[in-house]
């Protein structure tokens, strides 16, 4: 089993650090602090280059509003193909750099230039591409915090194995179609009457007999019938970042769709990280959550209580005169920070357990209390 190499996409909203709800203007503004906190003219950091094709490509999504709606409803897949002209031609740069005193040439340029071998680094002109696909795994909370690999299971529309994609079956080859001698177009020619005598008219349409592909099949690929595509399952072991964010993807080159055509190149499969669900904590970033129900007389006289954490469970001392929904923060016990040496916390709500149903004994004791209490 050979292990995928993969590049790490980041979600946009939170590479520009804004909420999914941002308005238009929040987002300008979060990308042009970080342009010019990365713009490599200006950041020498080994990291600032890749940084600012993250930032690059999470404005050119989020600050059009078509492709950000494309992106909220189908994520990394649905605008990874862009080609690049189309995105840099949204960029604004005079609106949003125009008005500061900045080497303003160079930095057009670096952004063209990073653009275009950027994360969307795909050439309008050359072989036909196929989709991209994404794909979801759920990863539990310790594969965040330590990182590795783990399995993804996927099904895609690839070369048929048996054909190569030719369609034809092995040992034989595709024959190029004696009525459009390979081109897939019929022009036929008429002449229609005019106020001023004849004029010629080219009709161009899909050649009917080879419905428009330029090459005849005699003997079909008995695996796809003649499709040159297969429907195949695939295993793909793929390293997790440690820390890896929620919705997160991973990007892996070459294992998207086929190419619609013979000869292209296939899209590429983005697998998206989801942390699992885990009935011990709730995730937040790199924060853990967890509510623990303490009882009255806990709350009241303080306690010990043992709380799990992602490593070993640890004591956790619950002071005499706790209130309700108290937040105890356990630091540094949450997950490891993307891209970083820090840890998040650990946070542990206590919620107070009123007690429903109560011992003929328990009920005299709360009875003697409020007796008690009511005394002036
Ligand atoms: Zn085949
Ligand atoms: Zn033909």
């Amino acid at each position: 089993m050979t292990i995928a190499t993969t590049t790490v996409q980041r979600d946009y909203y939170e590479v520009l650090g804004v909420p999914r709800d941002a308005s238009a203007k929040q987002i300008k503004d979060a990308f042009r602090s970080l342009a010019l906190q990365f713009h490599p003219d200006r950041n020498k950091a080994p990291d600032a280059q890749e940084k600012f094709k993250e930032i690059e490509a999470a404005y050119a999504v989020l600050s059009d509003p078509a492709k950000r709606r494309d992106y909220d409803e189908h994520g990394f897949a649905s605008v990874a193909g862009i080609p690049e002209e189309e995105l840099l031609r949204h960029i604004n740069f005079g609106d949003l750099f125009g008005g500061l005193n900045f080497d303003f040439g160079g930095l057009r340029a670096g952004f063209g230039e990073s653009l275009l071998d950027g994360f969307f680094g795909r050439r309008r002109t050359g072989p036909p591409r196929g989709e991209n696909i994404e794909v979801e795994l759920e990863v539990a909370l310790s594969r965040v915090a330590s990182g590795g690999e783990e399995q993804v299971r996927y099904a895609r529309v690839a070369p048929c194995a048996a054909c190569k994609g030719s369609g034809a079956k092995p040992g034989t080859q595709p024959r190029t179609c004696p009525d459009c001698q390979g081109s897939g177009r019929k022009v036929t020619q008429s002449r229609r009457r005019q106020d001023r005598g004849e004029v010629r008219v080219q009709s161009i349409s899909v050649c009917p007999t080879c419905d428009g592909r330029g090459s005849l099949i005699d003997h079909p690929c008995p695996q796809c019938r003649g499709s040159g595509r297969a429907t195949r399952e695939e295993t793909l072991t793929v390293v997790v970042p440690i820390g890896v964010e929620d919705g997160m993807a991973l990007r892996v080159p070459g294992h998207g769709l086929a190419a619609p055509e013979p000869g292209g190149v296939a899209g590429d499969l983005f697998v998206v990280v989801r942390s699992l669900p885990d009935p011990r904590f709730e995730r937040a970033g790199a924060d853990l959550w967890r509510t623990e129900p303490i009882s009255i007389p806990e709350a009241v006289l303080g306690a010990t209580r043992r709380v799990p954490t992602l490593d070993a469970a640890v004591e956790v001392r619950i002071p005499p005169g706790t209130q309700p929904d108290t937040v105890l923060r356990l630091g540094g016990r949450g997950l490891p920070e993307f891209g970083g040496g820090r840890h998040g916390n650990l946070y542990v709500r206590l919620r107070l357990d009123v007690p429903q149903h109560l011992s003929a004994q328990q009920r005299e004791l709360y009875e003697q209390l409020q007796r008690f209490e009511a005394k002036p």
